[in-house]
Parts: structure tokens; sequence; C-alpha cells
């Protein structure tokens, strides 16, 4: 039994040196290592399903497989953690000997498909992650969350010092004409 192996070795004796044998193989695997960009990514201890299906070809076996797993990470924008799905399908040919037409060997009676579901995963991640295409961010001001708090707004920047200076352009303008409007008849004199 390979009980110190990597959960994304499949074993593939039985297709070893048998063009045209094929079969179907699935697998559930817990990822032990993150697959991740800088800003979102499949964590460790994520489950990863993978729907394969391998080929024996003359020169090696072909897998070709799908790929599902959620990523998380945080939305560039607001902070918030958010999570997605990655599907993603690979295709990729393990060769019987080093040929540098392939990038990949059978490793004794396995293909170790680490490196190119990595490698799938990775490309297919967001850089710029956000937990809603429009999402607002965060208030400049406080920050907080403005898709929570829709219509979120700051009193016109009722900054004390414009406030001041407002009371006092507005109090000589109109001595005792409480009751009109400043500045509606009352402008030329
Ligand atoms: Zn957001
Ligand atoms: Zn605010």
């Amino acid at each position: 039994m390979e009980k110190t192996s990597s959960p994304y070795l499949i074993n593939v004796r039985d297709l070893i040196h048998r063009p045209g044998e094929q079969r179907e193989r699935d697998l559930e695997i817990t990822t032990p290592d993150e697959l991740a960009n800088a800003v979102i990514g499949v964590r460790a201890g994520e489950p990863i399903s993978v729907k394969a299906t391998l080929e024996s070809l003359h020169d090696g076996i072909l897998v070709s497989a799908e790929v599902d797993s959620t990523a998380r990470g945080e939305c560039v924008r607001c902070l918030i953690d958010i999570s997605q799905e990655v599907e993603v399908d690979i295709q990729e040919v393990f060769a019987y000997s080093v040929d540098e037409a392939f990038d990949y060997e059978v490793q004794g009676d396995h293909v170790n498909l680490e490196p190119v579901i990595r490698d799938a995963v990775v490309l297919s991640l967001p850089f710029q992650p956000v937990c809603q295409p429009d999402c607002p961010g965060l208030c400049p001001q406080c920050g907080v969350r403005l898709l929570d708090e829709p219509g979120h707004k700051h009193e016109e920047q009722t900054d004390p010092r414009w406030s001041a200076l407002a009371a006092l352009a507005g109090e000589p303008q109109n001595p005792g004409e409480t009751g009109t409007k400043p500045g509606a008849e009352t402008e030329e004199r």
C-alpha cells in the first residue's frame, strides 16, 4: 500500500504499454498544500474532485480530467472573505521515457497529477478577486463596507470649519429678514 504517497498519484500499472486501454478514475483529493496566488486560492485541506480518463498510448499515458474545487480569499476592494468555484480541465501526456516532447513522465507505476492540477488551477485564479463585479469597496472616510450600508454618506462633508464659515457669511447678509429667503429678491441695494 502506498501510504506515504501524495494524494495526487494515480496508479497506472494496468495501462502501461497497453495502447488502446482506457479507464475512468475519480479522485477526491484533500490537498495537503494550497494551490494559490497571492490573493486567492484552493487552501490546504480543501477537497478537490478529479474526474479523470486515463488512456494508454504508445509512448505514454494520456490523462484528461475535470477538476473542481473551491478557492478562498478576500475581495480586493472591500476585504470581505470570498469563495469561488474553481473548474478547470486538464489534458496531459505522461511519457514512459524522458522525451523532450513531453513535460511529464510516468514514475514507476504512477502518474503524479499534482503539478498539472496546480498549474491549471493557479492559472485560472483571478488576480483581483471581488465579492461581486460592482463592489464599491470601503468608504474612504470611515472604512465601512459600502455594500453593507446602501446609501451610506457623510452629511455633505460637514467639516466644522465650513459650517462656521457658512454661519458667518449668512448672518450679516440678511439681518432681520427671517422668513424670507436670503438672496431671493434683496440682492441689489
Ligand atoms: Zn467586495
Ligand atoms: Zn463612511
